[in-house]
């Protein structure tokens, strides 16, 4: 059998992920202008009508984080093999402590 769905999706971004709604401009003395947009895109054209979208759409909010906790991760790697590298580890008290030490001798 033939199973035909229709998914209606943004005209702007046309991701099918999202929910896209239809929207209806209608200007004076002109013909109505249908659009489908997501929550996001329609959100400028809500904003012009003084409404809000039903659900903000977290999607861009999510990937920054992620981001984050991959340098995050680098980050640290660096720090640890830079730390094996160098054998005698001197605190930054020990050093502080031999130069005071250089400059009593002197
Ligand atoms: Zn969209």
């Amino acid at each position: 059998m033939d199973l035909t769905i229709t998914v209606r999706v943004c005209d702007k971004c046309k991701r099918q992920d999202r929910p896209a709604k239809r929207y209806t401009l209608t200007p004076d003395e002109g013909r109505p202008i249908q659009r489908d947009l997501c929550d996001e895109d329609a959100a400028p054209v809500l904003d012009l009508f003084d409404l809000e979208a039903e659900k903000p759409q977290p999607a861009s909010e999510a990937k920054p984080p992620a981001q984050r906790k991959a340098t995050g991760k680098k980050a640290t790697a660096k720090k640890a093999t830079t730390r094996r590298g160098r054998t005698p580890v001197k605190t930054l008290a020990e050093i502080e402590a031999e130069k005071a030490a250089r400059a009593k001798e002197s």
